[in-house]
Parts: C-alpha cells; structure tokens; sequence
C-alpha cells in the first residue's frame, strides 16, 4: 500500500539531515526532493537513485498555488499506484512550507499512512550562527508580507524574524522577489515599534560545506536597499528592555527583588 512520508534535511548539504529521514529516502521507491540547491538533488540521489525535482514545478509568471497543487498531484498519483513515497524538503518540512502537509493532509483523507519528520529549519540555524538564545528575551516569527498585510503586531520586548524578507510585499504570488517601494512600506511599518536606526540582521545559513552564513548587520532604514534572495531571514533584535509585570507580581505576593 503506498505511503507519503515528508522528511526534512536540514540547511546545509548532507550534514544536517536526521538518521530517521536518510533512512526513509533509502527505502522509498520514489524520492521527490525541494532542495535549495542542484548539489544538493546529487546528493540525494546518492541516497536513492529514483530521485525527481520538485524545482521545474516554479516558473516566473506562473501562480505558485498551481506549482503546490501540481507538486502534491504528481507525488499522490505515486502514492495512489502503491508506492512508498518520500518527499524530502530543505530545513524543516513543517516550516513555512505548504506542500509536505497538503500532501500528508490528502494522503491521509485518501486512507494512506502519511507523516512528516522534522529537521533543522533557517531558524534554528540562526540561533547556532548568530548565537541568540530564544529563551532569553523571548522570539516572534512572522511570514512579511502576511505581517505587511494584516493588522499583526510586535513585542519589540523580544526578538522578531521576518521570513520571506526577499520577497515581502510579493501579492501576485507569481514572482521570486520584492521591490525596494515595498521595502520601504515594511520599513515605515517597522517604524511603530522600532527607531529607523535599529540595528536589524540579515541572515543566509550555508547551504553548502564550503559556504559561510551571511550576517549581515544594519540600520533599519537601510533595508530598502539591501540586498535580499528567497533565502533571506531578517531578525529583529529586542528595543527594549523587560519590564516586570507588578500587578502579577503582587498578586502573588511577590516583590521585584523576589524575581531570580
Ligand atoms: N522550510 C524552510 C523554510 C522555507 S520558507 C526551513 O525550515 O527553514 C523560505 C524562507 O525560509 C525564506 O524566505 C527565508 O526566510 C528562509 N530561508 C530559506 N533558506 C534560508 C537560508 N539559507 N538562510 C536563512 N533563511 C532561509
């Protein structure tokens, strides 16, 4: 009986893939890889030769919810013959990625095993490469353009990530990249919660050996004319400093100095 499993394979190229998910694309009859890179598809097929790419399912101009619904279709249809397919996605195939769990969401409604396994994500890159412990002030994330287009808001007591910076403002759904003016709307956005000298970070884990992470730190105001790829992070340090919340602290018969 066919099967979809998701795997995740981590960032960087080989290294970060978990045991558990090299095993499921060794014994798959069918591997469907979303890597960020041609390397890393050689890779994989190092794994299990019947690799395909997911990749020429993109085009500029063409509506990226007809790529998901053509990507999930050609990985069902496996499935729906009695294969074991494994679709295997850079990072974490749970994080702002929609097809491994439209496709697991399908797999299971149609009576077939489905699930995914997770992996390390952009995020918890970020937090090994530029050493920022979520624990400490607290962390947000958010997808840009949702955050440019609805009304969501900033604990600029705590760490932000914008994912998708590269291509914020990016409505159509139809192209790879954003456009300085919507930059600059963003940035105006940022603008009450943030001083427009507040120094932001612009992130790109390695996605190969031989690569360096790119962290490039500057003034938020300077963002429109930064450079930005699909593989973009910005993180947003905290403004502010932690302020103790008194009517809890009373409530439970603390004072200030009873914190640790
Ligand atoms: N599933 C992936 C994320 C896919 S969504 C994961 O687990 O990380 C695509 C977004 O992820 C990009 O717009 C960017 O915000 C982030 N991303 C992708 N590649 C990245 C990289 N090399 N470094 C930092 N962020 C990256």
């Amino acid at each position: 009986k066919g099967e979809f499993i998701a795997v995740s394979t981590g960032m960087n190229l080989g290294g970060q893939i978990s045991v558990i998910a090299k095993d499921y694309i060794q014994k798959a009859d069918v591997v469907y890889a979303l890597m960020p890179h041609t390397l890393a598809e050689r890779w994989l097929e190092r794994l299990n030769p019947n690799l395909k790419s997911l990749q020429p399912f993109y085009g500029v101009g063409k509506y990226r919810m007809q790529s998901y619904e053509e990507m999930i279709e050609v990985m069902m249809d496996e499935v729906r013959e009695g294969k074991k397919v494994c679709g295997a996605f850079y990072g974490h195939a749970g994080v702002f990625a929609c097809v491994p769990r439209l496709t697991i969401d399908k797999a299971r409604k149609e009576g077939f095993r489905a699930l995914m396994e997770p992996g390390i994500s952009a995020e918890a890159c970020l937090y090994a490469d530029i050493g920022i412990d979520p624990g400490v002030h607290g962390i947000q994330g958010y997808e840009a353009s949702q955050f440019l287009f609805y009304n969501q808001s900033i604990n600029n007591a705590a760490y932000a990530i914008m994912w998708q910076i590269g291509i914020v403002g990016e409505h159509t759904a139809t192209q790879f990249e954003t456009k300085p003016e919507w930059v600059e709307v963003f940035v105006e956005r940022l603008k009450e919660w943030y001083p427009l000298s507040h120094e932001v970070i612009l992130y790109e884990a390695a996605v190969l050996p031989i690569e360096e992470p790119r962290i490039e730190r500057l003034q938020l105001k300077d963002l429109p004319q930064a450079e930005m790829s699909t593989k973009s992070t910005l993180v947003i340090p905290p403004a502010r400093a932690l302020e103790l919340n008194i009517e809890v602290l009373e409530k439970m018969g603390l004072k200030p100095e009873d914190i640790a």
